[in-house]
């Protein structure tokens, strides 16, 4: 029997529409959906994969419980039993605080787990939290809770309106948009150019994005915000700010002004490796333009400066005019909202970070967090407050996070490890128990997060292509049984239905006390009478109705449902996005705070980076368009082609270090050091080499037959795991000095 069913892929920002064709149970095609209404049949060749995913038979299917170092499938009882029996004395001996948790990146964009993962840290009581967003954009929700109050108010470039792009640090010809929803980003920049725009792109690499823009400025790393504030020196000093509507609504312009009188394009030139007149032209560019956007993704973020550059993006928007403005950089306002978009309320009065700092390093917490690096140590370190506990969710810390060495070499002295994960990967090797997922098949989708930064209003939600195994449960029950545990229940005592009514009373009471609330005058039972049994169908729906265009419950006509939205397999879309700036705002703040205390104050360091000659190599991190961070690399279609663990070299350092194409070469830097396949080319500026992410499955007993055929190397092995933007927290993986050199046949 052949059945075609229409879904979004789970994987990425891009949130393609897609058709699977099934026979007789088994995937046979997947191309892009022509008829949805976002993506409109765009399709990378990741997506086209999903069917081998499903398949994979090393994906696993049962909980894994170890014995010494062989594993065991065992029923979901036995497997909750055992996580019980080892974390009950850790808990009663040690408390709470010895259990820690690491969220992975895939934990946004699973339909469970994206929506469950509050209600387990809230149950459990764990506090002890570390995940891949401090390897990622922890500088950026640093800016956006600062500057608007809200860590996830982060405005998108309104690509399809714009007239001048200015992206740093971003390839979305690898990554598809990042803190950015669109589908087919590369159509978008073309259609910028072809209407008469223009689209300049910094990066230390001519990466295929840069290919596709008018001009490609090469930058050395980690040194974006040195030229970003010269573009502020520049609109000041030439008169050329504009901020428009948003002036009355910002504070601090004067301030910016005075902190960017001493970077001038000349002091920064040598610095950044871009000439004085470049910048200058850059901003005479950026003010010129009817509408400009500015957008600075993982490049900017992943360095030494993470924070002050993504808060230079946020300031030369609004010092242009073009925040919260048609064809500039937009607020979205998805059809459901985001349960991270809450404002969280220990920052009720506005956000202060270091309110304690990790036991080891003393690291202060930023948004609740240390640094991912900070994890191994505070295992491997004794003493009081040592972590003896760990929940992996959805993450490979061990390939994925900074000094994997010291992660990977204290896993085995936990106390007890339980991973919530598909894979038996490199992380997951040291668990002692392993509870698996559902495929992304068997489960419904509608992204939870990702909306919020979507370029227009969309959404389409969709069923699950097959039925999960009877005995299999959905991470959503994962994760409550699994806070339930650490929180003090016996597995006897657990009613994962009741946790769950708990959660959605909880989430909906927080709604209804939000000012102007659509649903202040329903009573619980009245909704819960009209909602989805339960599980995240009824959260989506509550996010749904009580949302912007939503039914309120039955008391806007006409407004949406997520039984509304199922009727429409192809998605709707509700249009643009419109300026809503007074709506972002936090309500403690009545102005965008263009000038945050905490972010300026890490002015003088950049001020001392300009002193700084470092004329050595530095090292880069990169992305494929064929790989998903630390994962994917266990489908074999995608894994055919040319080895992609290369050490990308510019020719001029290539011929000083007697390095020809596909020699081995070791790189070395102060914490580690690789052996790579060199790969000689002009897209990289001279002084900069770079190593892809995500590689280095080289680690015995992992499951993963493909992945382990094509090993690489992890370049995280040289990534100092101190190396941090300072405000943020954030892993400098960018711009690490390192030693390169021909290795001996
Ligand atoms: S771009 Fe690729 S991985 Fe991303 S959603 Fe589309 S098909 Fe999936």
């Amino acid at each position: 029997m052949t059945e075609t069913h229409v879904r979004t892929c789970p994987l990425c920002e891009a949130m393609c529409g897609l058709r699977v064709t099934v026979e007789d149970g088994h995937v046979t095609r997947i191309r892009g959906d022509d008829d949805d209404v976002w993506s409109k049949g765009y399709i990378c060749p990741k997506g086209a994969t999903l069917g081998h995913l499903h398949h994979d038979p090393d994906r696993l299917r049962a909980p894994l419980v170890r014995t010494g170092d062989s594993w065991r499938e065992v029923s979901w009882e036995d497997a909750f039993r055992e996580i019980e029996r080892r974390l009950r004395p850790i808990i009663e001996e040690h408390g709470v605080g010895a259990v820690a948790t690491y969220i992975g990146n895939p934990t946004a964009h699973n339909f469970s787990l994206g929506r469950y993962i509050g209600a387990f840290m809230v149950m459990s009581g764990i506090t002890q939290i570390y995940s891949a967003g401090t390897v990622d954009q922890w500088p950026k929700n640093v800016v956006c809770a600062l500057m608007y109050g809200g860590m996830w108010s982060i405005p998108v470039p309104d690509l399809d309106r714009t007239d001048y792009l200015l992206m740093l640090g971003a390839n979305p010809a690898a990554s598809q948009g990042s803190l950015l929803a669109v589908p087919d980003v590369l159509g978008h920049l073309d259609r910028i150019r072809t209407r008469g725009g223009r689209v300049v792109v910094v990066d230390p690499r001519r990466t295929k994005t840069a290919e596709r823009a008018d001009e490609w400025l090469p930058i050395r790393p980690g040194t974006d915000a040195a030229m970003l504030l010269a573009i502020v020196h520049v609109l000041f000093a030439e008169g050329l700010t504009r901020p428009g509507p948003v002036a009355d609504k910002t504070r601090g312009i004067d301030t910016v002004e005075r902190l960017a009188r001493p970077f001038t394009p000349e002091a920064v030139a040598a610095t950044c490796g871009v000439s004085a007149d470049t910048i200058r032209r850059l901003a005479r560019e950026l003010a010129g333009a009817p509408t400009a956007a500015v957008y600075g993704r993982i490049g900017t973020c992943n360095q030494e400066f993470g924070t002050l550059a993504s808060w230079l993006v946020e300031v030369v928007n609004v010092l242009t005019g073009n925040l919260d403005r048609v064809g500039g950089s937009m607020f979205a306002n998805p059809i459901a909202w985001s349960q991270v978009g809450l404002r969280p309320p220990e920052f009720a009065e506005g956000f202060t970070f270091g309110r304690w700092t990790s036991r080891v390093r003393g690291a202060p917490e930023v948004l609740g967090q240390f640094p991912a690096s900070c994890l191994g140590e505070e295992i491997a370190t004794p003493g009081e407050g040592q972590l003896r506990a760990l929940i992996t969710i959805a993450g490979n810390p061990v390939i994925s996070t900074p000094d994997p060495t010291t992660l990977d070499a204290a896993l085995p002295g936990l106390g007890c490890m339980i991973s919530v994960d598909n894979y038996l990967n490199e992380t997951t090797r040291h668990a002692d128990v392993i509870l698996p997922g559902l495929s992304p098949f068997e489960q419904p989708h509608y992204d939870e997060l990702i909306w919020s930064w979507a370029i227009r209003h969309a959404g389409n939600y969709s069923p699950p292509i097959f039925p999960p195994a009877a005995d299999r449960p959905a991470e959503w029950k994962i994760l409550l049984t699994l806070a339930a545990l650490v929180g003090g229940q016996s597995y006897d005592e657990i009613n994962v239905t009741e946790l769950d009514d708990l959660f959605f009373a909880g989430l909906t009471a927080f709604k209804q006390a939000e000012p102007g609330s659509p649903i202040a005058d329903r009573a619980l039972d009245e909704i819960t009478a009209v909602s989805p049994p339960g599980g995240p169908e009824r959260l989506l729906d509550l996010a749904i109705r009580s949302g912007p265009y939503g039914d309120a419950y039955g008391t806007r006509a006409g407004g949406l449902t997520l039984a509304a939205l199922e009727a429409k397999p192809h998605g709707i879309d509700l249009g643009p996005l419109e300026p809503r700036l007074a709506d972002v705002l936090a309500p403690q703040m009545d102005k965008i705070e263009l000038a945050p205390a905490y972010v300026i104050a890490d002015i003088p360091r950049l001020r001392a980076r300009l002193d700084r000659h470092d004329d050595g190599l530095v090292l880069v991190s990169r992305r494929h368009l064929r790989s998903n961070n630390s994962w994917m690399h266990n489908v074999a279609p995608l894994m055919t082609g040319k080895p992609r663990c290369t050490l990308l070299i510019h020719p001029t350092d290539a011929t000083r270090l007697a390095l020809d194409d596909g020699m081995a070469a070791r790189v070395t830097s102060r914490t580690g050091s690789v052996e790579v396949p060199v790969e000689i080319t002009a897209e990289m500026m001279p002084g900069v080499v770079s190593l892809p992410h995500g590689w280095g499955h080289d680690k015995p007993g992992v499951r993963l037959a493909v992945a382990t055929a094509h090993p690489g190397v992890n370049n995280n092995l040289l990534a100092p795991g101190d190396r941090v933007d300072v405000p943020s927290g954030n892993a400098a993986l960018n711009g690490i000095p390192v030693d390169v050199r021909a290795v001996e046949p």
